[in-house]
């Protein structure tokens, strides 16, 4: 490229700079609105002038629109602490737990019975070659409420009209709660979603013809949903257990092991069933806390997988005179590797 050809091109890019704008004017952010008398104020230090955290004697100072007055800040503190105005603890009536929660807050969803099914039972239910057709979709990326609905049938009686949910899975999973259970005589294990081995077994009804499955039917844990943008917010991972608060004031219960769930199929939601929305007076969309720190629980290695040997591992089967090779009962981390090498009792095989 010649002298003039590169100064061509930099007029060019030049020019180009100057058509767009390069960076973004700098927005001032701005509270949600003037403040509710008998509520503490939402934190907005970004908005508030100088002049209100260092007032010049002899100047006026701004209206104080983003502060409200002392005397209003010690009234509604007076007022929650004599039990008389919402409570600033997460959980309190729902505009109260968004202000008081730090952000850590997830909007709850309560799921009715309904049946994840697999492609081979739907057609036996609904006749060979039809498909789960969709209704509406719902909260979860890509899933849907179908229109067909089947009767499960238990020992001690059915219901009638139970949603299917697609698309179709790998295996029939039916979810009930724990008193429709009761209802038709049923003891379905409480379970996280995919852990059917050992689950009740049931019965279900369509207009084609019906199903009796071994396994199946689960009382389903609560657990919440979280969007890969949201992880950072909440500070939880996939597999974590955390506490959560809700409820209104008079019925609040903190629930503990609740399991996260979060990957890119995700959306931010806090799933219940009706027994437990009954129970702690909650409905969709309202608002639940995160409370503590997340317990990095994880699930056991599944039965007849090896165990996984760290470094410190290492070492004590070093001390016990062993050896290591690749065919180990073991599972070696790379530094595992590392260190068994280095102690002298890897064998090549
Ligand atoms: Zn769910």
């Amino acid at each position: 490229m010649t002298k003039d050809e590169l100064e061509a091109l930099a007029a060019r890019i030049a020019d180009l700079l100057s058509r767009q704008a390069w960076v973004p004017a700098p927005v001032r952010p701005e509270p949600p609105g003037p403040p509710t008398p008998g509520h503490l104020p939402a934190y907005a230090a970004s908005a508030q002038q100088l002049s209100d955290i260092a007032p010049v004697i002899g100047r006026r100072t701004a209206s104080g629109r983003h502060r409200p007055a002392y005397d209003a800040i010690v009234t509604a503190a007076r007022a929650a602490a004599a039990g008389r105005g919402p409570s600033p603890l997460p959980g309190g009536r729902e505009e109260a737990t968004s202000a008081a929660a730090s952000g850590r807050t997830v909007k709850i969803a309560i799921s009715n019975r309904h049946i994840h099914i697999a492609q081979a039972d739907f057609e036996k239910l609904f006749g060979a070659g039809k498909r789960p057709a969709p209704e509406r979709p719902i909260s979860q990326p890509g899933q849907f409420a179908a229109l067909e609905k089947v009767k499960v049938v238990g020992p001690k009686g059915s219901i009638e009209g139970v949603r299917i949910v697609g698309p179709t899975r790998k295996a029939t999973q039916v979810e009930l709660s724990a008193a429709d259970c009761r209802q038709i005589g049923l003891e379905a294990p409480v379970r996280h979603s995919g852990a059917t081995a050992g689950s009740a077994g049931i019965t279900l009804e369509g207009p084609q013809g019906s199903v009796t499955l071994p396994e199946g039917a689960i009382v389903a844990a609560r657990h919440i949903h979280v969007g890969p943008p949201e992880a950072g917010r909440l500070g939880v991972t996939d597999g974590d257990r955390v506490s959560v608060v809700l409820g209104p004031m008079d019925r609040r219960v903190t629930l503990h092991d609740v399991l996260i769930r979060s990957g890119g199929s995700h959306a931010t939601e806090m799933h219940l069933d009706t027994d437990e929305a009954h129970a702690f007076g909650v409905k969709t969309g309202d608002v639940a806390a995160l409370a503590g720190r997340p317990s990095r629980f994880r699930a056991r290695a599944p039965r007849g997988a090896r165990p996984l040997l760290t470094e410190r591992g290492v070492d004590g089967v070093a001390a016990r005179g062993e050896t290591l090779s690749e065919k180990a009962p073991y599972r070696l981390t790379p530094l595992a590797r590392d260190r068994a090498k280095a102690l002298g009792i890897w064998r090549e095989e």
